[in-house]
């Protein structure tokens, strides 16, 4: 998506808010905000939500976090065992040379 402003002469952020009170809502900001000298710009793009969205949003989103962090662990498990296999296939290998 493009951004179709410009504010302390960068093009503006589009980003989503994941805050408690405005779970997957888009805002457009100034590049620099907070930074000093900076317009501070700020605008939401989407409408508030009532609180039945906004919880189902932040239940999803709750969720797809915890899956991704299980996802993450079982990756990095099964990259140890590689890595364990692949020395232990080393050591095995260089005893069987150096045994012959
Ligand atoms: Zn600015």
């Amino acid at each position: 998506m493009t951004t179709p402003f410009y504010h302390c002469g960068e093009p503006t952020n589009l980003k989503t808010s994941w805050t408690e009170a405005n779970p997957g809502i888009r805002f457009y900001g100034c590049r620099r905000y907070g930074t000093n000298g900076a317009c501070n710009y700020f605008r939401w793009l989407d409408p508030a939500l009532d609180e039945y969205t906004r919880n189902v949003v932040l239940n999803f989103h709750r969720r797809i976090r915890e899956l991704e962090k299980r996802q993450n662990k079982e990756v990095s498990k099964f990259d140890r065992k590689m890595v364990s296999f692949i020395i232990l296939g080393a050591i095995v290998f260089s005893l069987l040379w150096i045994g012959k």
